[in-house]
């Protein structure tokens, strides 16, 4: 008998998930109840992934649903919040149970590790697609934005930047990569490691904070937006992924991945000079390895030199939709 979307709910996704003592209910009711803690903020993030526009369609259902929960603790982690709930709206174009499993026990898996319980969703028939929304809290006011950078702030990366991107290059036959260069490269790309135990050190210690998804470049330039400033980096000392130098042997080729590549999820932080040194410290026990890779100026815009002092070009950016 073909799966309802009642049989679903209750085979995949009831089950299984992290239990916690501030879900007053959880999946089952029209509506979940959740008792957030007296002093918290919430902090709310949704992100979709739509088969064919940021995965293709066959690709390993429990690695889709670790990328998608992935993504949206990325921006818990961003925020500084730490992970409480999420839901799930899944589109589906037919009820394949095999699939169902893997994906359910991938989510499971992911949702476990940070300790975030699933709370509701929705679940429909159509082209796949998956929008998660997460909720995490931060302590009222502590929340790290992307508004707050200053002139002299050191611009700092929590690791290597690039791997994604070129995983999705190798993937798709641009690029050459012996096997255990090919995959490290998929693993950037398919599981991410959201950067949340940083995020939750770094509250009251960074001026502004973002996650790097859609390249170093644009989303530097967020912040440098939302906060009035400029900034100068020094293409050099932005740690690429170990496999790029492999792959890419000439420095230059490497520039456009690390510099507008995609999807790493590693946060870009801008942090006063005198903190740096604690940054970099609090940084390396939540198992990052963090670069001070450039700093804010008073003057609007992007300055990318390289070590020899030589201008490199702003890349422009790797993909936006509705361009
Ligand atoms: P309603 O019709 O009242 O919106 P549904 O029948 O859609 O309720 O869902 C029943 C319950 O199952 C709700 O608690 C809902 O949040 C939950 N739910 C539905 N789909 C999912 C899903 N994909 N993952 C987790 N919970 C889900
Ligand atoms: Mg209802």
């Amino acid at each position: 008998m073909p799966l309802s979307e009642f049989d679903i709910i209750a085979h995949f996704f009831r089950d299984g998930f992290p239990r916690r003592e501030d879900v007053v209910q959880g999946v089952g009711d029209d509506g979940a109840v959740l008792q957030p803690s007296p002093g918290q903020q919430l902090v709310l993030a949704c992100d979709t992934l739509v088969a064919g526009q940021h995965f293709f369609p066959d690709t390993d259902p429990a690695a889709l649903a670790h990328k998608a929960l992935a993504v949206n603790l990325s921006d818990l982690a961003a925020m500084g919040a730490e992970p409480a709930w999420f839901t799930l709206a899944l589109t589906l174009p037919e009820a394949d149970s095999d699939w169902l499993q893997h994906f359910s026990t991938g989510l499971a898996t992911l949702a476990r590790e940070f300790h975030i319980a699933l709370v509701g969703g929705d679940t429909t028939r159509g082209p796949l697609s998956l929008t998660l929304t997460v909720v995490g809290f931060v302590p009222a006011g502590e929340a790290l934005t992307r508004a707050g950078a200053r002139d002299g702030d050191a611009i700092v990366v929590t690791g290597p930047l690039g791997g994604a991107a070129l995983g999705l290059a190798v993937l798709q036959r641009h690029h050459e990569a012996g096997a255990a260069e090919r995959e490290a490269l998929l693993a950037c790309l398919h599981r991410p490691r959201p950067r949340v135990a940083a995020g939750l050190a770094l509250r009251g210690h960074v001026h502004a904070a973002i996650d790097i998804s859609d390249g170093l470049c644009g989303d530097l330039g967020h912040i440098l937006e939302a906060s009035g400033v400029g900034a100068s980096l020094d293409v050099d000392a932005i740690p690429g992924h170990p496999a790029l130098a492999q792959v890419l042997p000439r420095r230059e080729t490497r520039y456009d991945y690390i510099l507008a590549g995609g999807e790493d999820y590693e946060l870009c932080l801008c942090v006063a000079p005198a903190e740096v040194e604690t940054v970099c410290a609090l940084l390396r026990k939540a198992e990052c390895s963090p670069a001070v890779i450039g700093h804010i100026e008073a003057q609007a815009g992007l300055r990318l030199r390289d070590a020899a002092g030589k201008c490199v070009t702003v890349p422009t950016p790797s993909f936006q939709h509705f361009r």
